[in-house]
């Protein structure tokens, strides 16, 4: 485990220098002091000010929530590694035990998505990474040893969306607190009383066990205004937003370091050497998940013409329910609001924001047809230069569209995603498709036979982050995204050669 390494390489230090004179052995690998300060109330006491005690991280005024923040970053820069490890495990640990409560208000708030994924969202937290990402590096040679680590900002300033709010906070402190920085959030007005229960429990917790009080704090009534206040904060060394393109430009403009976990409008392309069982049950799987609120979820397929009927055919064997064009027209005038001359041929569309996220029902109803109850998914078939194909719909409904080859294929996808370069999905056993489609659509995720949840580990190799950054290139966050490279070098004294 790097953390083993890390150690070891400062104990070897921490020797030679005690030979040469230097700092004494005995002040090697000492376990972290938590931060002490008795308050006489039986638990360990925060340093700060009056006002930021307390609060358990829970503010009202975005300029204390980035300086109770500040202060507990200075707090854990002296615990050390060993209080990291402690709070990452104390959030994975209670966002497992709170699932079901902390799901049932987010859906309550919210009025989106489904409570069982809400509560899975928060129980594979545990999937999230955290200190022993951070692998120092080390070279050694003739002219001594250098130590390449990964060193905290200091505060991170974070925006979190309505889609999954206690989820992207929880997967936000694991790997921001790994990388050993506070965090302060301005979650979405519409998600930020879950959140802010959630930032409170968490902090409890962290006290009790470390006596950090505000490692990550909220703003309580998030707005426009707390959001330019938390950017402007001096103590905000960089920004982490997640959700779609207004945030993204706003964080963009502030002159800080911004990354930038934007919007997606993932396209499926389905060739005739797929599996089509596999590719219908991985679409239903992917696209009805939490409602299709996920970033990653498939939003638009694009079937070859020669498998199109067969691949419906399997999604409907698999449970999904196929609508009628007049059924799609009746949905698609509930869904969107359409302004006529605007946005080309077919006027502008904006998503009616009362069907985001609700349940099949809901959009079958406004479709005009009774579905059977347990229904995940509807879809139908659609032109290339539909509504429900060109926007982020995030409703628990795929559009196919029949294309004659992979050409069209591929331009249809790079249409539909916008160049956003979020995630894009391929079903073919064919190698010159996949390479094709992958370089060309060239998203930060490209999932191959699969559903879009694979992208993220679940069901596919690799590791869990609900913050995905698109735009500017991070890839799926984890604890080196919120770091500084810092370089230690011993010339000639240390060399081993
Ligand atoms: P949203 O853009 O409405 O809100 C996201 C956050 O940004 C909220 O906290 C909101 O208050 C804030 N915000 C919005 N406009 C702002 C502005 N101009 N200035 C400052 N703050 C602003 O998104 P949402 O509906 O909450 O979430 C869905 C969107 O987020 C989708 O576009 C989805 O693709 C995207 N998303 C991306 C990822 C990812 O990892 N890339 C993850 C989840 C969601």
């Amino acid at each position: 485990m790097s953390a083993v390494n890390e150690t070891l390489i400062r104990d070897v230090v921490a020797d030679v220098l005690a030979r040469l004179g230097g700092a004494p052995a005995a002040a090697r690998s000492a376990p972290a002091p938590a931060a002490k300060a008795d308050c006489g109330c039986g638990g360990k006491s925060a340093a700060g000010g009056p006002a930021l005690r307390g609060k358990f991280g829970v503010f009202s005024d975005a300029g204390e929530a980035c300086g109770a923040a500040q202060e507990s970053f200075l707090q854990l820069q002296k615990a050390g590694v060993a209080a990291r490890v402690k709070i990452v495990e104390i959030v994975k640990a209670m966002a497992e035990a709170n699932a079901e409560v902390w799901g049932k208000i987010e859906l309550e708030e919210t009025k989106i998505g489904r409570l069982d994924h809400k509560i899975e969202k928060l129980k594979i937290i545990k999937l999230v990474p955290g200190v022993e990402w951070l692998r120092p590096d080390a070279r050694s040679g003739d002219h001594g040893i250098t130590l390449e680590e990964y060193t905290p900002f200091g505060v991170v300033g974070a925006v979190t969306p309505s889609t999954h709010s206690i989820p992207t906070l929880s997967g936000n402190i694991v790997n921001i607190c790994a990388a050993g920085n506070a965090v302060v959030f301005n979650p979405h007005p519409s998600a930020a009383k879950c959140a802010a229960v959630a930032v409170r429990a968490y902090n409890e917790a962290i006290f009790r066990e470390t006596g950090i009080e505000n490692i990550a704090t909220i703003i309580e009534k998030p707005s426009m205004e707390s959001f330019a206040a938390m950017c402007k904060h001096e103590a905000v060394r960089i920004l982490l937003v997640t959700g779609g393109p207004g945030v993204v430009k706003a964080a963009m403009q502030t002159g800080k370091r911004a990354i930038c976990a934007g919007p997606g409008n993932p396209p499926v392309y389905v060739d005739d050497t797929a599996c089509m069982k596999r590719a219908a049950k991985a679409i239903i799987q992917g696209a009805s998940y939490d409602n299709n609120l996920l970033c990653i979820s498939e939003k638009e397929v694009f079937a070859l013409e020669s498998i199109a009927d067969k691949l419906m055919g399997q999604m409907e064997q698999n449970g999904a329910v196929k609508l009628t064009n007049a059924q799609l027209d009746a949905l698609t005038k509930a869904a969107f609001t359409i302004t006529p001359g605007q946005g080309g041929g077919c006027g502008h569309a904006s998503v009616n924001k009362d069907f985001i996220g609700k349940d099949p029902i809901v959009l079958a109803k406004a479709a005009g047809i009774n579905i059977p109850s347990g229904t995940q998914l509807l879809f139908a078939e659609t032109g290339a230069d539909h509504p429900f194909v060109l926007e982020e719909q995030m409703m628990p409904f795929v559009p196919i569209t029949r294309v004659k080859n992979l050409a069209e294929g591929v331009k249809r996808s790079l249409e539909a995603e916008h160049g956003y370069k979020h995630t894009s999905i391929i079903h073919s056993h064919d190698l010159e498709a996949l390479t094709e489609m992958g370089r060309a659509l060239d998203t930060t995720l490209f999932i191959k036979n699969g559903p879009c949840m694979a992208g993220l580990g679940l069901g596919g190799e690799g590791y869990l982050s609900f913050s995905i950054a698109t735009p500017t290139g991070e890839g799926v966050s984890n604890p080196r995204t919120f770091t500084r490279v810092r370089r230690c070098v011993m010339v000639d004294n240390l060399k081993i050669y």
